[in-house]
């Protein structure tokens, strides 16, 4: 049987070893940097210590507990073997769910109906139907399409901005470096869903984001190296932008004394837009495992070129 290593900050994934050991009789499930999990074949990572993974003789297969790589492929000394990661309806739909909210939250001006509220002030808005409301997604992948799809189904206005081009009933596609200025001019609600990649670090900065039209908002569901945060405070300072909902950041937990907790039109969330569960996650990891041990084509597997 196959030896699964378990790399994370101590406790995240104890969850997994009585999972996997249901999942996969006979394995041997070790946590780094216990001595097996050193010879281990698979490992099952988020955010690995640097440098552990290459110090691993037999290790054939990395995968990641998240939808995302990155929390991997940071580490430049990453063995050459395959990496996979978990693609879930249940992910999609909790995505989805939270951008819509998201959305919600702007086009039906909760922002500032909470924010008036704690003054006492009662004043509606002009409201605005939903074809009016010109949303906005940055990665027509597994969770951007699974969100533009409701978005439409809704009656927004929807677009989508992805690096190969894509057809989707309902949206107007955006395709490239190229398009990005187009499709971004046109977004009065930008929700992010791109993987952090060489290419798209720091892709929302001051040049970006004052593209949008006066008035947008920002649904930050990626990463938070995807965001110049400054960039945005300036913006929303000066009255270009209206509000941002942020889910991910650099350094997580966000510290209690960052001002972007106190930061006026902004509103964390603790990085809870969409987890997978730990069934989902050992189910998956466990699938490739008996692949890998069968010789099969494994699922969900990244392109390490493309960093997604
Ligand atoms: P995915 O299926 O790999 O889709 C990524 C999309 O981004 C694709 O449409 C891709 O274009 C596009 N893209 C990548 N690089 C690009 C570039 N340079 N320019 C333009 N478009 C680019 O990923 P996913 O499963 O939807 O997940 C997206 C991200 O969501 C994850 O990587 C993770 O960071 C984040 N996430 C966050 C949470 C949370 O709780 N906040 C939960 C899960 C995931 P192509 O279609 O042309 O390849």
């Amino acid at each position: 049987m196959i030896t699964v290593a378990l790399l994370s900050r101590p406790g995240l994934m104890d969850p997994m070893q009585a999972l996997l050991a249901r999942e996969l009789p006979g394995v041997t499930v070790a946590s780094w940097p216990e001595s097996a999990a050193r010879d281990a074949e698979l490992a099952v990572c988020w955010k690995p210590e640097p440098g552990a993974l290459a110090t691993m003789p037999k290790l054939k297969l990395i995968h990641s507990i998240a939808a995302g790589v990155d929390n991997i492929l940071s580490d430049p000394t990453v063995p050459d073997v395959p990496l996979c990661r978990i693609v879930d309806p249940d992910i999609s739909a909790a995505m989805t769910e939270f951008v819509l909210w998201g959305t919600l939250y702007f086009h039906r001006d909760f922002d500032r109906v909470v924010s008036n509220g704690r003054n006492g002030v009662w004043r509606r808005y002009e409201q605005r139907a939903a074809k009016d409301r010109r949303v906005g997604i940055l990665g027509l992948g597994e969770l951007g399409s699974a969100a533009a799809i409701r978005l439409v189904e809704l009656g927004f206005a929807v677009s989508a901005w992805s690096r190969s081009p894509k057809a989707l009933a309902g949206v107007r596609t955006y395709s490239g470096a190229d398009a990005l200025d187009d499709f971004l001019g046109e977004t009065e609600i930008l929700v992010s869903l791109l993987p952090l990649t060489a290419s798209t670090v720091g892709l929302l900065n001051a040049g970006r984001l004052g593209r949008l039209p006066k008035g947008a908002a920002l649904i930050l569901c990626s990463r938070g190296e995807h965001l110049a945060t400054e960039d945005l405070v300036a913006l929303l300072r000066s009255g270009h932008l209206r509000g941002a909902v942020l889910d991910v950041f650099e350094h997580e937990p966000l510290p209690a004394d960052h001002a972007l907790w106190r930061e006026p039109g902004v509103l964390v969330t603790p990085h809870m837009a969409a987890i997978a569960s730990w069934q989902v996650i050992a189910q998956q990891v466990a699938e490739n495992a008996r692949r890998l041990l069968r010789g099969e084509t494994l699922l969900n597997v990244v392109d390490r070129a493309r960093g997604y």
